[in-house]
């Protein structure tokens, strides 16, 4: 059992404002949200970083995907358009290492992102 503030969430530990619940995967807001909307989802599984995926992770990684572009037109955001990421360590500015997709949207987004 892993033990972020993102497994605490999963436990009901702490707080969150969740958005999206199945019994794989979790979506919540993000406390510093970057854009209007900026929901985080995360597998319920302990995975740390992208780079600790395996083959065995595949599918688990398209839910991932799945359920945010299903967010999004849940949302009605979906044409309008929105962004997903996953920050993998240090350079690529992971904070919490818990493996997460943020999802972007309600604003024109940047890019190249900084
Ligand atoms: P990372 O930098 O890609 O690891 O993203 C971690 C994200 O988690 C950041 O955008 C934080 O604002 C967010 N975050 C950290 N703690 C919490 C929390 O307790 N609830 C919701 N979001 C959080």
């Amino acid at each position: 059992m892993g033990d972020t503030i993102f497994d605490k969430i999963i436990r009901r530990e702490i707080p969150a404002d969740i958005v999206y619940e199945d019994d794989e995967l979790l979506a919540f807001r993000d406390v510093n949200p970057q854009a209007p909307v900026h929901v985080l989802f995360i597998p319920k599984q302990a995975v740390a970083t992208l780079n600790d995926a395996t083959a065995a992770d595949a599918s688990l990684l398209g839910k991932l995907l799945l359920a945010c572009a299903d967010y999004a037109k849940r949302e009605g955001f979906a044409e309008q358009g929105y962004r997903t990421v996953v920050n993998c360590n240090e350079d690529g500015g992971q904070t919490v290492f818990h493996l997460h997709v943020h999802l972007l949207a309600g604003r024109r987004l940047h890019w190249p992102p900084g």
